[in-house]
C-alpha cells in the first residue's frame, strides 16, 4: 500500500508545524504553506501520521494512494 499526504487547503493556515515534524517530505512556500513531495516512504509513515496529528486545523491527512 502506498500513502500520500493530502492538504485540505481551505483549512490550512500555513503555520508550518507539519514541516517541523516532517521536513523530509514537506517544505514551505514563500507564504508558509506546505509543499508536499510525492509518496510517503514506508519508513516515514509514522512521522507522516504524527505530522497529521500535529496540524492544529486538521488540514493534513495521510491517505492511501491509488
Ligand atoms: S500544520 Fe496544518 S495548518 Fe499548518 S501548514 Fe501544515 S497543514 Fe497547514
Amino acid at each position: 500500500m502506498t500513502a500520500r499526504l493530502r492538504v485540505d487547503w481551505p483549512a490550512c493556515q500555513g503555520r508550518g508545524l507539519c514541516f517541523e515534524v516532517l521536513p523530509e517530505l514537506i517544505s514551505l512556500d514563500e507564504w508558509g504553506y506546505p509543499v508536499v513531495e510525492g509518496e510517503v516512504p514506508r519508513e516515514l509513515l509514522g512521522l507522516a501520521r504524527e505530522a497529521a496529528r500535529t496540524c492544529p486545523t486538521l488540514a493534513l491527512r495521510v491517505v492511501d494512494a491509488p
